[in-house]
């Protein structure tokens, strides 16, 4: 089916990121796979070609237009392309949206022109390691001590934990107030009591450097507190949704990508003197996973344009983010099976895909928590 949400300008950006990719990205990929984090220069190169802070507004340096199409485009190519390592998506449709809808005119001049030149690497550190999908049970303390917060505990699989410059730490500011007892505090690179631990060792995303971060006695100063004293958690609830519908679009192109690879492996690999296309089980594995794909994509498709018009709800972000990333999960198993050994081999693409998707059902929200928002609401 023809995808009709794209014009010509959204075209245009697909063919910009394109080439960022094999000019900027693919020749490295390989080495920062190896080494489990990417370089700085790279985030650098993405600020140069105007793929940073699309959403920031023009006079700190963004390209000044909200439209999630744009953001889409940008997780298609990268998932097209199985590269992972380098977090746009996460810097631009995930922390952006707390810089700019949250941060005051001076958060916003400090932080956001690095934020768009790719000076400023950023991350969002909610997870413990005894709080995950529950995140009443964060221990992360900040103390007022009157010109600032004393900030205290530790966070673990934070996406770009070793690069960022600026993390958005998730503390508790009022004891008592269990999910109402949240804050957003920026922590900047440097800060005095701020230590990184481990670059965790991943089976999948490899050049994405996931970490452990340690807050001993951090004094973050009150100006770094961003939005509301204790209003974290109805911060997160609005912006989690975009969150959410970034790892869907992955999650639905990841399947596509697949389908489309293994398509053309069995139409060339031979087993008893013929194609694996011609033997009618495989050809119905190729039917039902494209008909799953195309009726994905036509869901996935209308949220897009909502999310874009800004009338997306929570519940169908939700129920984009685990259809997706299951359907995702499902096709990536069943193409690698189709590729028989050589679908369990590195060097195949299905491989490298089948480990780097796996995380989709679990981070932004496991899928068993988005089925609880999405329940929540039809029962209330
Ligand atoms: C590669 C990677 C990158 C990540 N990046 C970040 C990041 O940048 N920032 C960040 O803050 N976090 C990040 N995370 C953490 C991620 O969001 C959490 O791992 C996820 O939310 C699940 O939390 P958990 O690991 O504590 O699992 P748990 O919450 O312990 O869940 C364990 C299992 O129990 C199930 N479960 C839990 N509660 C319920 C319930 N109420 N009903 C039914 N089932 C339930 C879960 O679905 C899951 O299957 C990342 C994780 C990984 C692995």
């Amino acid at each position: 089916m023809q995808r009709q949400i794209f014009t010509e300008e959204h075209d245009a950006f697909r063919g910009t990121v394109r080439t960022f990719l094999s000019k900027e990205v693919l020749p490295h990929y390989e080495q920062w796979e190896q080494d489990g984090i990417v370089s700085r220069e790279a985030w650098l190169a993405a600020g140069r070609q105007g793929l940073l802070g699309l959403a920031v507004p023009e006079e700190y340096g963004g390209g000044g237009n909200a439209d999630f199409r744009y953001s889409a485009v940008l997780a298609e190519e990268f998932t097209r392309a199985g590269v992972s390592g380098l977090a746009l998506g996460l810097h631009n449709d995930i922390i952006g949206p707390y810089l700019t809808g949250l941060g005051t005119d001076e958060q916003k001049r400090r932080w956001l022109p690095g934020f768009c030149s790719g000076e400023t690497i950023t991350a969002i550190a909610m997870t413990e390691p005894g709080a995950g999908s529950d995140l009443q049970g964060i221990r992360t303390t900040a103390d007022d001590k009157g010109d600032h917060w004393l900030l205290n505990g530790s966070k673990t699989f934070i996406s770009n934990g070793i690069l960022a410059d600026l993390v958005i730490v998730v503390a508790k500011t009022s004891p008592e107030g269990g999910a109402k007892g949240l804050s957003l505090l920026v922590v900047e690179r440097g800060a005095e009591g701020f230590e990184r631990g481990r670059n965790l060792d991943k089976i999948g995303q490899r050049s994405q450097d996931t970490a452990e971060l340690f807050f001993n006695d951090v004094r973050v100063p009150k100006e770094n507190l961003l939005g509301e004293p204790d209003g974290a958690f109805i911060h997160l609830m609005t912006n989690l949704a975009q969150e959410r519908m970034g790892i869907a679009v992955a999650g639905i192109a990841a399947a596509e990508h697949l389908l489309e690879i293994t398509t053309r492996y069995v139409k060339e690999r031979e087993a008893f003197g013929r194609p694996l296309s011609k033997l009618q089980h495989i050809r119905f594995e190729i039917a039902e996973m494209a008909t799953e794909c195309a009726v994905t994509r036509a869901f996935l498709d209308r949220c897009i344009v909502d999310h874009s018009e800004g009338t997306l709800d929570a519940v169908h972000a939700s129920m984009a983010k685990w259809w997706a990333t299951e359907l995702q999960k499902r096709v990536a198993d069943r193409c690698l099976q189709l590729h028989g050994g050589y679908g369990y081999m590195t060097e195949y693409q299905v491989a490298k895909a089948f480990t780097d998707g796996r995380i989709q059902t679990i981070y932004g929200g496991t899928t068993e928590i988005m089925k609880e928002i999405i329940g929540r609401s039809l029962l209330a």
